[in-house]
């Protein structure tokens, strides 16, 4: 199956993203690419929730993400239609994601990572690696839980430790079949989708076949959940190998158009 869609692009409005990566660049690749949808997901921490817990996030508030509305206004993206999306932060002090409903309701949508454990984590739970995983899963179900679980598309690079000082496959390991089931199942139940990220993956079937995620997917599956696709391209080269990489997902989970979630397809 081709994949037509990309939910989580940024722009130069995230401050890890290059210039580069600009409106027109996008606009230019949904039309290379012939997607049908694409959805901007900067980073974004809503100062409601209080004071960002990583300074990061000072530099990413609703008015500077709101600057993309501005830039999106008159440029072609061919046949493809246009999100005005957030990827918002999982607050460990509030135990939510950093977003209010009311802000929540000025996106088309919002996705959530709870793997951003690069900021978001107390660097002692780095070791054992038993604390670093239960740090993900308790943020998972807090984000699926959450007062705003029902503007959640999907989960952001679900349990991909996000610059881990050592190889974060040790992490998703340690996760049994059965706590992904348990995972899973609740994910289906909440109508919430599993991303699956391109980012840092290799354009190589057989690596993506040997890749630890791929079995968290397989169970995504069966327990019913919808995919997303999204590239997490910070650059204009991001896009790359996306509809190649994305393909050899497809074609391995064996996805059909039922099992990508309604608002992507
Ligand atoms: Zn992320
Ligand atoms: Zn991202």
């Amino acid at each position: 199956m081709k994949i037509t869609h990309d939910f989580h692009v940024h722009t130069h409005l995230s401050v890890c993203a290059k210039d580069s990566a600009t409106v027109q660049h996008y606009a230019n690749t949904a039309k290379k690419l012939g997607f049908n949808k694409i959805g901007f997901a900067d980073h974004f921490w809503d100062e409601k929730c209080g004071e960002p817990w990583n300074n990061f996030y000072k530099r990413q508030g609703l008015d500077h993400v709101l600057e993309l509305k501005k830039e999106l206004e008159g440029v072609d993206f061919g046949n493809a239609k246009v999100y005005f999306g957030c990827e918002t932060e999982y607050n460990p002090i509030t135990k939510s994601p950093a977003i209010t409903p009311a802000v929540a309701e000025q996106f088309d949508f919002i996705i959530v990572p709870n793997s951003h454990t690069h900021m978001m984590m107390p660097k002692e739970l780095y070791e054992p690696y038993e604390n670093h995983k239960q740090f993900m899963i308790d943020a998972y179900y807090n984000i699926i839980n959450s007062e705003v679980s029902k503007y959640v598309l999907s989960m952001a690079h679900p349990f991909e430790a996000v610059c881990c000082p050592y190889d974060n496959e040790i992490l998703m390991k340690l996760i049994s079949d059965d706590e992904y089931r348990r995972i899973y199942d609740s994910t289906a139940n909440k109508g919430i989708a599993v991303e699956i990220n391109t980012s840092g993956v290799k354009n190589d079937k057989e690596a993506i076949l040997a890749s630890e995620k791929l079995r968290g997917f397989r169970i995504a599956k069966e327990c019913g959940c919808k995919f997303t696709f999204g590239s997490d391209s910070h650059t204009d080269a991001g896009h790359d190998e996306y509809a190649s990489v994305c393909g050899i997902f497809a074609d391995v989970l064996g996805l059909t158009e039922n099992d990508l979630a309604e608002f992507v397809r």
